[in-house]
């Protein structure tokens, strides 16, 4: 499959690491919208919220519990937002679920 994100997640294409264990990655983003823009992302391929499902939803609460220390590390202090895109309409560009961390800065009050 010709998935970016699997092969950053597998070293075949490298990225800024933020923090990595056997089941999640979190590496910079490498075009940022605010001074702290991480992306968080399932090592497994799973296409977006869409396709969250009882056998897979491990990886969205482990990277759940992960990302406030992930966050920290990044630089994020006081408060940051967590975004994930699904679909056409939501503009998803990347078709592996990620979940965006943005802060080190004060963000706009408008998400859309
Ligand atoms: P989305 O529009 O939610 O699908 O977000 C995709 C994000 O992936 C964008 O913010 C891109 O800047 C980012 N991105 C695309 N390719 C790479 C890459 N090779 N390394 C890091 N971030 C990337
Ligand atoms: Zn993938």
């Amino acid at each position: 499959m010709d998935c970016i994100f699997c092969k950053i997640a597998n070293g075949d294409i490298p990225s800024k690491k933020v923090y990595e264990d056997e089941m999640i990655l979190a590496f910079h983003d490498i075009s940022p919208m605010a001074p702290v823009h991480v992306l968080v992302i399932p090592k497994v391929h799973i296409e977006n919220v869409d396709a969250v499902t009882e056998e897979n939803s491990k990886y969205i609460s482990h990277i759940f519990e992960k990302i406030p220390a992930i966050a920290k590390v990044a630089g994020a202090e006081n408060g940051y937002r967590v975004i994930t895109n699904c679909g056409e309409n939501g503009c998803q560009s990347v078709m592996h679920l990620h979940f965006h961390i943005l802060g080190g800065v004060k963000l706009p009050e408008k998400m859309a």
